[in-house]
């Protein structure tokens, strides 16, 4: 790519990444996405397909052919903490085109995003591209430097997006400054086969452990919540300590605790929350978790991703095609972006303080008293599954389809 005018060259093919790069490339400007693995199969990413970004797909007129992925309709989720079963979120309550959380391995939804992207002549994306490095010129980035597996790599090009997630090597070079929100747990990662008779729950947390439970048809993608930097404690410890864990939160998995032989099948998931106070500088802009990285607490990180994606697209398409994308217009992303963001990260530790942290180990078995209200009031209810289904400040597709015009 060249460093003409109305370029974009996005770091990072995730969730905020391919969508960027597939509504830009929709609008008609030349983007490049580079992706530093050789593809997107890992076990390690989210599988949450939220109603907002359900709506996105529909207002890009691809919601059928999407759904034909591999995918689980989930209208309700469920939970058990403290012993007590409780609805997390009930879909139906949603006014969106789909009323359910699509569970699709991640590596489905942005293979389908790269297909769709695909469909367009501008859109490019390099797999085995790793970012290394910012090209600046004059106080401004023009361009970024990347390894491949023919060498080092160089590319420029009028704004550089930087979608490569919570350990972004493109904000780590920016000089832009981080702002810890603090993330006190980490999460152990593994496959347990499933059985038809298995209780349909998505969470289970009781005296400070959770446990959640994603349905992948034949196997359940479990995540073990540990408290921060006590991971390698606990491993020295041995793995049938691990698996009473497991048990007492979910004993219908007993019998195939001997799939976790030992620990090769765990991996260890560092979380992290914070953000940027500043997302851009001439020629930069960070979004997803590169701007704000996100707690697994309540499987929005994506949705929000999606969310900086379409904002992003809607705010920029027309600046890049004119050549004119100037700093103002990158400071309105994070104007807009930047409040949901906030309340989310905040509802997000005070659901993992409830849910995880006053359910000490030791303590006393009970529903905490904001938990107990949570369920009760029907009006809470709703807002607990709008936060989930939609979030805050939902995002709507307004840049054109060249292919239409
Ligand atoms: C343990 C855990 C579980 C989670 N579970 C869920 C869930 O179920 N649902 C949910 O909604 N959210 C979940 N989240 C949060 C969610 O994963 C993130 O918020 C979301 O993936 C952010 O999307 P993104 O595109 O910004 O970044 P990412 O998904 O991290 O994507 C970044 C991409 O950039 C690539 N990349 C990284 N560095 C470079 C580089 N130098 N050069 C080129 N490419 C690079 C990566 O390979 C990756 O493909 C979870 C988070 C954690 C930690």
């Amino acid at each position: 790519m060249s460093a003409s005018r109305g370029t974009c060259c996005i770091a990072g093919g995730g969730p905020a990444g391919m969508m960027l790069g597939y509504l830009l490339a929709r609008a008609g400007i030349e983007v490049l996405v580079l992706e530093k693995h050789a593809d997107f199969l890992r076990d390690f990413r989210g599988d949450t397909i939220h109603p907002s970004t359900l709506e996105v797909m529909h207002e890009l007129g691809v919601l059928e052919q999407f759904l034909k992925r591999p995918h689980q309709k989930r209208f309700r989720a469920r939970a058990r903490i403290a012993g007590q079963e409780m609805v997390l979120g009930d879909m139906a309550y949603l006014r969106t085109q789909c009323r359910f959380v699509a569970m699709m391995p991640q590596w489905e939804f942005l293979d389908f995003l790269a297909e769709q992207g695909r469909r367009y002549p501008t859109f490019h994306l390099k797999m085995q591209t790793e970012v290394t490095g910012l090209i600046e010129e004059q106080g401004r980035v023009v361009g970024i430097r990347g390894n491949t597996p023919a060498g080092p790599v160089e590319v420029r090009s009028e704004l550089v997006v930087g979608a490569d997630g919570r350990n972004s090597a493109v904000r780590d070079c920016s000089g832009l400054t981080v702002e810890e929100v603090g993330a006190p747990m980490d999460v152990l990662w593994m496959r347990l086969s499933k059985r038809a008779v298995d209780p349909d729950l998505l969470i289970y947390a009781d005296r400070g452990r959770t446990l959640v439970l994603l349905d992948r048809g034949n196997y359940w993608q479990c995540g073990f919540t540990v408290p921060k930097g006590t991971a390698e404690e606990m491993q020295a410890k041995g793995i049938e300590e691990f698996r009473t864990g497991i048990v007492q939160l979910a004993p219908f998995l007993r019998d195939r605790m001997s799939e976790l032989r030992d620990w090769k099948g765990v991996q260890l998931l560092t979380v992290r929350v914070d953000r940027l106070r500043r997302w851009y500088r001439p020629g930069l802009l960070c979004i997803g978790d590169a701007a704000h990285a996100m707690s697994p607490v309540g499987g929005v990180g994506i949705n929000l991703a999606i969310q900086d994606a379409v904002a992003t697209a809607n705010i920029l398409a027309e600046p890049l095609r004119e050549g004119t994308a100037s700093i103002r217009d990158l400071a309105k992303i994070q104007h807009r972006r930047e409040f949901p963001t906030r309340i989310t990260q905040r509802v997000q530790a005070l659901i993992r303080k409830q849910v995880g942290g006053s359910l000490d180990v030791s303590g006393p078995r009970r529903l905490p008293l904001i938990l107990r209200l949570l369920e009760r009031t029907t009006v809470l209810r709703r807002m607990r599954t709008r936060f989930i289904g939609v979030g805050i400040r939902p995002e709507h597709v307004r840049t054109p389809d060249i292919s239409c015009q």
